[in-house]
């Protein structure tokens, strides 16, 4: 038997599919165009070194995060690939992402001139980020830029291979704003000579609108995970995204109650009906947050609603006649041909995808599935387990 938890709470998280989606999106961007897989925040909640895993081997070429911490947390599970950091990291802290041999963001002339004050090593790899209306982090004018390639030029510790943007709004169907940044991102390319650097400004929704202007690299997110950069691109979508991301739990616990019954803290359902009540070990601390309180969930093949107040490692669910503990319960994914979206829990949220699987906390265990076998499970609260014999 695998070691992997013993709670009856888990994400299964389809590997194929995030290798469906990766190969999908290659082809769709062309043999020139290098994909940049897009694995920060645990890889959208999926689990960042499996998924770079799947992604590297469906044909990515670079891994992308966040922060530091999140890059050499892969370097420590064995992951080989580029990295790049797309945050700010402390100019302090140049030499620990040297160490690990990480691409690092450069967003304005005093970041540069102070970690190259703190640099032992040379040829520390940078992207140079550009704000072509984002907001965000990056260069904002030519004459800053061409200051940085200037200092790198005469500096032993730095080496130029990357330069990038990010758009606001590629995911809108209006695109006057998304052209306004593009063509600013040209203004600041015709000042420097880039021919030999890995040029990007593509998320997931403008790799999939616009395969024509994507330089030579796209940083697929969302899309990787299966799921649509917004609404409005949901039907528009190229080709068919697979989601990777459902999250399952079981019945622990059923009974039947009379009439008058409450339910959960603050006793704010009340039964209509004699009713079958049945406890799933999932709750708020698990990212299966109180305003999910009357959502729905898949029994059987059957939407079925939750009752009472969500509590921190609990909920109960009314189910239509006795079933069996043990049962099979999906709160996201699909049972029999019925279907809970992370998009229908986002909508239920007044939210965005993207927030959903990443807000199931590191306490669900993820279960890996490849050719529809599990291939891995991973639990970070059971990481010193002794090994069976
Ligand atoms: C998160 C992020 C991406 C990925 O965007 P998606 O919409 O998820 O594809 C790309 N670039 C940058 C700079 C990011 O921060």
């Amino acid at each position: 038997m695998q070691v992997g938890f013993y709670r009856d709470t888990w994400v299964e998280v389809n590997l194929d599919a995030i290798e469906h989606n990766v190969r999908k999106m290659k082809k769709h961007i062309g043999e020139k165009v290098k994909l940049i897989a897009v694995v920060k925040a645990n890889g959208y909640g999926h689990g960042a070194k499996q998924v770079a895993e799947s992604a590297l081997h469906a044909g990515a070429s670079m891994l992308a995060v966040a922060f530091i911490d999140e890059a050499i947390s892969l370097r420590q599970q064995g992951i080989k690939a580029p990295i790049l950091v797309l945050g700010a990291i402390r100019a302090a802290d140049i030499e620990i992402a040297s160490k690990f041999d990480l691409i690092l963001t450069c967003f304005s002339i005093e970041w540069l001139k102070e970690a190259s004050e703190n640099c032992e090593s040379q040829g520390i790899h940078l992207h140079i980020k550009v704000d072509t209306g984002m907001g965000r982090l990056g260069v904002r004018e030519e004459h800053e830029l061409k200051e940085i390639f200037e200092f790198v030029d005469s500096s032993p510790y730095f080496q130029i291979t990357g330069i990038f943007t990010h758009f606001a709004t590629a995911d809108e169907d209006e695109p006057s704003y998304f052209l306004t940044q593009y063509e600013r991102f040209q203004q600041f390319l015709s000042v420097i000579d880039h021919e030999q650097l890995l040029v990007h400004c593509a998320n997931s929704a403008t790799g999939l609108k616009f395969p024509s202007k994507l330089y030579n690299a796209v940083r697929l997110g969302i899309s990787m995970y299966g799921l649509s950069p917004s609404v409005e691109m949901k039907d528009k979508l190229p080709f068919t995204l697979e989601e990777a991301f459902s999250l399952q739990t079981k019945l622990v616990h059923v009974k039947k109650v009379p009439k008058g019954t409450k339910i959960s803290y603050g006793a704010t359902y009340e039964t209509q009906q004699d009713e079958w009540i049945g406890t799933l070990p999932i709750g708020y601390a698990d990212g299966w947050i109180r305003k999910l309180k009357d959502s729905e969930v898949l029994i059987d093949g059957k939407r079925l609603s939750l009752v009472g107040r969500i509590c921190m490692d609990q909920c109960m669910v009314r189910l239509p006649y006795e079933l069996p503990v043990d049962t099979k319960v999906t709160l996201i994914g699909e049972q029999k041909g019925q279907k809970i979206s992370i998009d229908e829990v986002a909508k239920r949220l007044d939210t965005i995808n993207y927030e959903i699987p990443c807000m199931i906390s590191t306490r669900v265990p993820r279960t890996y599935l490849k050719d529809k076998q599990i291939s891995e499970q991973s639990n970070p609260l059971l990481t010193n387990m002794p090994k069976e014999s």
